[in-house]
């Protein structure tokens, strides 16, 4: 497999803040990768470095095999998507997405038959006319897509880029670009806090905590096996319990709120605890259970809310042993 990004102990420091730590990966090419974390992870920081937009202070970007920590962005074969979009308010849509080729001296048919290629490709064909401002959300993102793809990077950095959208445009949105970039095969590198957007459109994502990363896992290795309390968390809210199996070391285990199981009454017992019910949250096709158990709130999501459980009362939690996750430290904890 070919790579298409490469990070040799990448740093990146402002002042004391050390936005990127010492991040090593490889990004294939033609893959989907995200780089997930909450607010300040220094995600953005790592994309920024990869575009060219941000100096390293240590280490080394790899780009298609050639040295690029030092070529100025315009000189990388990437182009990048802001949440914002970065539209030009007063350009018309063609012009907007055939900006690229003009600055490269194409002549007007020829760019304006590439625009409108890629406006049907985000399926804007009859908008070129129109400003910025006559369109909706949506309508931006996509401009600002086909703007980013019309001299075919093979490389596609994508920042926070619906975050400005409604969840279900998002959710349209999020299976667009997935189906968009299987059929450019453009490797893409996407941003995001939402968890949920990156397990379901990537191939592989990387999990950010305070400028390193806590763990690198295709979404189904992330949710199945989450290798610290952080990702545990942060990807899927795990309920993390404390203790000692049975011929095991004390240690901290992940276990997902789906995978227990949750009935009335008091019934002790091995892999099972009993608690108070705090508070009952209809999701839908879901209810979510908040149960107090020792002074620590433990989350279980049943499919049906036949149990009939009345806040207050007593309740059973219990799961399979196969359903604990065995955690390791995270890569800070040494450190506090
Ligand atoms: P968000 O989702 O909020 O954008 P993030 O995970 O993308 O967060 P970064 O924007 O990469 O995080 O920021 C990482 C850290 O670096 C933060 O503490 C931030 O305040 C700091 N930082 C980022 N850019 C700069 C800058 N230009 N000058 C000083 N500090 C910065």
């Amino acid at each position: 497999m070919q790579t298409a990004v490469k990070l040799e102990h990448l740093s990146c420091h402002f002042g004391s803040v050390r936005a990127v730590d010492d991040v090593s990966l490889e990004i294939y090419a033609g893959e989907f990768f995200s780089m997930l974390g909450p607010s300040g992870s220094g995600k953005t920081t790592c994309l920024r470095l990869i575009g060219g937009f941000e100096a390293p202070s240590h280490g080394r970007i790899v780009l298609f095999g050639q040295d690029a920590s030092k070529l100025p962005p315009y000189a990388r074969d990437v182009n990048t998507v802001f949440q914002d979009y970065a539209l030009f308010p007063h350009m018309n849509v063609r012009d907007n997405v055939a900006y690229a080729l003009m600055v490269r001296g194409i002549g007007r048919a020829e760019r304006y038959r590439r625009a409108e290629e890629m406006l049907e490709l985000v399926k804007l064909a009859g908008f070129g006319d129109r400003r910025p401002s006559q369109l909706s959300g949506g309508q931006r993102q996509r401009v600002a897509l086909a703007r980013a793809l019309i001299n075919r990077p093979k490389l596609l950095l994508l920042d926070e880029p619906l975050g400005a959208l409604d969840l279900k445009l998002r959710e349209e949105m999020q299976i667009e670009l997935k189906a968009l970039q299987r059929q450019l095969g453009i490797t893409f590198v996407y941003v995001t806090h939402d968890q949920g957007e990156a397990l379901s459109m990537s191939d592989r994502v990387a999990v950010f905590n305070q400028g390193k990363i806590e763990q690198l896992d295709s979404p189904k290795g992330l949710y199945e096996y989450p290798k610290t309390e952080f990702v545990a968390r942060f990807v899927g809210s795990a309920n993390v319990l404390e203790g000692r199996q049975i011929g095991q070391k004390e240690g901290k285990y992940a276990l997902r709120p789906e995978r227990i199981c949750i009935r009335p009454g008091s019934e002790k017992g091995p892999n099972r605890l009993v608690g108070e019910l705090l508070d009952i949250h209809y999701l839908g096709a879901q209810v979510r259970y908040e149960v107090r158990v020792d002074g620590q709130r433990i989350t279980a999501i049943a499919s049906s809310d036949e149990i009939g459980l009345g806040i207050g009362s007593p309740v059973t939690l219990s799961w399979e042993l196969s359903a604990l996750r065995p955690l390791e430290e995270g890569v800070r904890s040494a450190e506090e």
